[in-house]
């Protein structure tokens, strides 16, 4: 594939001024696309990267924000949806606000965003969106039910907006990562009593024998939103370092 296989495109980039979003930012760049974050805080994204201010759960500033990117690209080719929260806990441990803020953040935040940039995709040659999903969707993750719930609705939506702009040429697909090593992993691990002995044990948990990185998951994002990937549509690729698919016997 060229290293400028994306020149002339006009990608938006949600949650992009950190982790998989900014390695995925700077990933689209250097392949030549021009790319708009929308972060809540965008502050610290250095050119040729544009940064709006926006936060996914609150439908004006989307709109504003989609709007805004749009007219500095002159159009929206790639919508990559990762912005994106977490959640702990089994049922009985969340309270509704919290159910309804994460799904806020993670479920509708990728409607509003889509709906803003689909009339702008629509006019693209090359109409891809990318959602950042999880093996949370499938797996079954103990600890992880509101999270897990909003992943899997991810996925869901996923397949289903891919049907729906099938025959208007707009592809739609998922990546579902595994633990990738970024700030927030890194947040979760400060947290633990042990962060050095809490990493190891992570890192002995992947088949791999390591975290994902984030420019990992970028590239598949990439490739999916790219030109190459035109007769790919309502798939979900893992960058798991095996964990979903593999059943490894014990050593
Ligand atoms: P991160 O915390 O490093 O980055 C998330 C970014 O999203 C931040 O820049 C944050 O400001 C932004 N954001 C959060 N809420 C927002 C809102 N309401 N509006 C706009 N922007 C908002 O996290 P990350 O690890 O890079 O995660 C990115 C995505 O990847 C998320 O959707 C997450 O669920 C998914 N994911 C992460 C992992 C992992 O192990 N890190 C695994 C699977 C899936």
């Amino acid at each position: 594939m060229s290293a400028h296989d994306l020149d002339g495109l006009k990608a938006v980039v949600t949650g992009g001024a950190s982790g998989i979003g900014l390695a995925t930012a700077e990933l689209l760049s250097a392949r030549g696309a021009q790319v708009a974050v929308l972060d809540l805080d965008p502050s610290g994204l250095t050119a040729p990267l544009l940064g709006f201010t926006a936060d996914v759960s609150d439908d004006a500033s989307v709109r504003d924000a989609v709007a805004g990117a749009a007219e500095r690209l002159g159009g929206i080719d790639i919508l990559v949806n990762n912005a994106g929260i977490g959640a702990t806990g089994t049922v009985a441990d969340n309270p509704d606000e919290q159910w309804h803020r994460v799904l806020d953040v993670n479920v509708l935040g990728i409607v509003r965003v889509s709906r803003a940039a689909l009339p702008h995709l629509r006019n693209s040659a090359h109409a891809a969106i990318v959602n950042t999903c999880s093996i949370a969707a499938t797996a079954g993750l103990p600890q992880r039910a509101l999270y897990s719930a909003s992943k899997g609705a991810v996925l869901s939506l996923t397949l289903a907006m891919a049907a729906d702009h099938v025959r208007e040429g707009i592809r739609v697909n998922c990546v579902n990562p595994g633990t990738v090593d970024t700030p927030w992993v890194g947040r979760l691990l400060d947290g633990a009593a042990d962060p050095a002995g809490e990493r190891a044990a992570l890192n002995a948990r992947q088949p791999t024998g390591r975290l994902v990185t984030a420019q990992e998951v970028a590239a598949a994002i990439a490739y999916l939103a790219s030109p190459a990937a035109a007769s790919t549509t309502g798939t979900a690729l893992a960058v798991d370092g095996g964990m979903a698919g593999l059943r490894l016997r014990p050593e």
